[in-house]
Order: structure tokens, then C-alpha cells, then sequence
């Protein structure tokens, strides 16, 4: 079976801006025809002429928590179904294709990763990290998907179980975070030299990449010089940690989202609309605000030094994570056309996925999005959504929707 997507203006995220009418053919789920102008029509084909609409790669997110809603005292299978229920719905509803998880009890990403790769669920394709390691008094601890180790010989076990469980990655906790009771602050590191030197020393040895967050400068120059993979959050640092971010090539996620989106700094209907269903307490509003301005400089100041930077929310519903998140960085400094590369292309190279997904070119799998206006012009009409492919599928449609 084989697909054009006729007249489209596309963003490959290849070269920076738009082409306009351009046609791409998809068989058996990868890209086999960008043409610039017409391009062959094999007989048989489906035609989806797209009107001029725009056509860019899927999106990502490199930082998701899938739990939405929360429900207190939620079971494994009131958990699973849950999950499963909100990445659809950001693949649906938002064009989220691939994301990477970064804390999950029960190995529920690893099981959903399976379903979505077999098809026996439809969904994004999953990274997934299992669940959060981090320490006794350590952070996270409310969320119900961290687990508690102490001692190299606690992470060593638990880094290892994780391994036998599936993970693609592991996510250590190197201190503490915005959201979190009066001990848990992300300006205190919590583990000692010999956790951290163990948990990365069985890390390295199986090849495993580090997911690591921290959140203040000691914290950020440890994960890096012990070989993380990526670092989340960074909302302290100091100029020597984005020496060591180039050095080293580790990726930072800024997860901006955590302390940018609060009832005072809201800027638009999207985040107010997203502020009232989320109901965060007085304490963390205050904890957020007073963390952003930092994280603000230091994302700014990352991006325009050359630091590997990727697209991660922390932000739940998927649904709204990625494009709140990605109207963050335009806010904060970064062109749209970065902010997409950011949650695509660079993206998949984070999650070791380049060679086959994040842009639109021959040979890479068809995951991908088309949105009815420029989000070249402006971030926002990423909403204006129209079709999802993924493998080559279409997986939702909105266009009738949109003309309604
Ligand atoms: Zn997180």
C-alpha cells in the first residue's frame, strides 16, 4: 500500500524553513519519495492532497510522567489503563509520535512500549525508563513511581532489576525539585560520592544511558562527568557546567513547564486553562516563581552557547506537555523553527532514534504531523492539527473537525 501526501509545505527539519508544494510517498511505513515539485504517483496509491497545509515529523517528548489523572490509591490496572488512555491521547490529540518516560511504577512504560511497538494499542512509540531512582528522603516520593534506594549496593540492585525489566534507559535522581515537601529543595544533591560513582559505574558497564536529574550546579557537574546521557531541569547552573554540557556532548532538557507555569506568568488561554485543571498549591506556586528566573537565564544562556538541547515537558496531561512546553521556549527566547528541531530532530538523536525518525527525508520512518498553519510564523498553530501518521498510518484525522 502506498501513500502521497500531495501539496503540502513542508518543514523537514532537515534544512531550516518551509518548501511549499511538496509531495511524499510512504510504503510499508518509511519515506520512500520527497519531491519537490509533482513527484511520482504510483498506480494504486492513496492520495491525501493536503491543500497546502503544512507537514513536519512528529513530535516528541523527552520528559514524560504518564500518570493523568491522578487518583489516589490507584491500582496497577487502574494505573495501566490510565496510561495507556493519556498516550493515546497525546498522540491523537497533539501529534506527540515518541516519547521518553522518566519515572513509571510497575514497568507500565515498558508494557505500553510493547503494545504501541506490536500494534496491539495504538500509541507513541515509548522510551521507556521504568521507574525513578532515588534515594530515602529523596524526591519525588508522593508521585507513586519513585523508588527508594540507598547505598552503592541499593542502586546497584535496583539499576540492575531495572535492566532485567526491560528499561531503555535509566533515571537516577541526583537531587531535589521544585514540587516536593520543605526537605526535598533543588538547590541539595542527595546522594553521596560512592551511590553516585556506583549507580553509574553498573550503568556504563551495560551500556545503559543515564537520565539524570539534576537541578543545581554540583549536581549538573557530577551527572556530566560521570557520563550521563542527559540531564533534566538544570534550573541552577553555573558557566562551567555548560563547558562541561559541550565537552562531555550530554543533553540537556530544560522542562521548562516546572517553574514557568504558574497563575502569575500565564500568558495565555492554553497555560490558564492548563493552571485550573492542574490546582497547584500556594507553597509550590511560590517555589516555581522564585526558581524561574534562573532556569529562564540559564535555558537562554544554554541554547545560544550550543549545548545538545531536546524537547522535554515533566508537564502531564501528554496531551498539552509538548506544545506548553514548546510555547515555552519561543517565550523564553528560542525561534520556532529551534523549537521544533528541539522536538524532533534533536529529539530522536537524544533517544537514539535519528537514523530512522525526527525529519521528514527518504528512508526514515513516517511518523508525522500536518497542521493547517505556519508554526514557523507562530508556535501556537502547531494546534491547528489536522492529520497524525505514524508508521506511515493515519492514526487521527481532525480536518473535518477543523472545517466544522
Ligand atoms: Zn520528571
Amino acid at each position: 500500500m502506498t501513500l502521497v501526501l500531495a501539496n503540502a509545505h513542508l518543514i523537514d527539519c532537515v534544512r531550516p524553513g518551509v518548501t511549499a508544494g511538496v509531495s511524499v510517498t510512504i510504503e510499508e511505513g518509511r519515506i520512500v519519495e520527497v519531491a519537490a515539485r509533482g513527484g511520482t504517483r504510483p498506480a494504486g496509491a492513496q492520495v491525501i492532497d493536503l491543500g497546502g497545509a503544512y507537514l513536519l515529523p512528529g513530535l516528541w517528548d523527552v520528559h514524560v510522567h504518564l500518570e493523568w489523572p491522578r487518583i489516589a490509591a490507584a491500582g496497577v490496572a487502574e494505573l495501566t489503563v490510565q496510561y495507556a488512555a493519556n498516550a493515546a491521547q497525546g498522540l491523537y490529540e497533539s501529534g506527540v509520535t515518541s516519547i521518553r518516560t522518566a519515572g513509571t511504577p510497575h514497568f507500565i512504560d515498558v508494557a505500553l512500549k510493547r503494545a504501541f511497538a506490536t500494534g496491539r494499542l495504538v500509541g507513541p512509540r515509548i522510551f521507556a525508563g521504568g521507574w525513578f531512582l532515588t534515594t530515602t528522603a529523596g524526591h519525588a516520593l508522593g508521585t507513586g513511581f519513585a523508588r527508594t534506594c540507598d547505598g552503592p549496593t541499593g542502586f546497584v540492585r535496583a539499576i540492575r532489576e531495572q535492566m532485567e525489566n526491560g528499561v531503555d534507559h535509566v533515571k537516577l535522581n541526583l537531587s531535589g525539585g521544585v514540587f516536593g515537601p520543605s526537605w526535598d529543595r533543588h538547590w541539595h544533591s542527595f546522594l553521596l560520592t560512592e551511590e553516585l560513582e556506583a549507580a553509574f559505574a553498573i550503568c556504563r558497564q551495560r551500556g545503559y544511558p543515564v537520565m539524570a536529574h539534576a537541578t543545581n550546579p554540583d549536581a549538573v557537574k557530577a551527572a556530566v562527568r560521570l557520563g550521563a546521557h542527559s540531564v533534566e531541569h538544570g534550573y541552577i547552573m553555573d558557566d562551567e557546567c555548560l563547558t562541561l554540557f559541550r565537552e562531555h556532548g550530554t543533553w540537556y532538557v530544560p522542562t521548562l513547564g516546572i517553574t514557568h507555569l504558574t497563575p502569575a506568568q500565564s500568558a495565555t488561554s492554553f497555560e490558564s486553562c492548563w493552571l485550573e485543571q492542574r490546582g497547584l498549591t500556594p507553597d509550590i506556586v511560590k517555589r516555581a516563581e522564585d526558581a524561574a528566573p534562573e532556569h529562564r537565564g540559564w535555558f537562554a544562556k544554554a541554547l545560544h552557547s550550543g549545548v545538545k538541547m531536546a524537547l522535554g515537558s515533566d508537564l502531564r496531561p501528554l496531551r498539552d506537555s509538548a506544545l506548553l512546553e514548546m510555547e515555552l521556549w519561543v517565550k523564553d527566547g528560542a525561534t520556532p523553527q529551534q523549537t521544533i528541531e528541539a522536538a524532533t530532530r534533536h529529539a530522536a538523536d537524544l533517544c537514539g532514534a535519528a537514523a530512522d525518525l525526527g525529519t521528514v527525508e527518504v528512508g526514515k520512518i513516517a511518523d508525522l504531523i500536518v497542521v493547517r498553519d505556519n508554526p514557523l510564523d507562530d508556535i501556537h498553530h502547531l494546534r491547528s492539527l489536522q492529520l497524525v501518521l505514524k508508521d506511515g498510518r493515519v492514526v487521527a484525522d481532525h480536518r473535518q473537525k477543523a472545517r466544522a
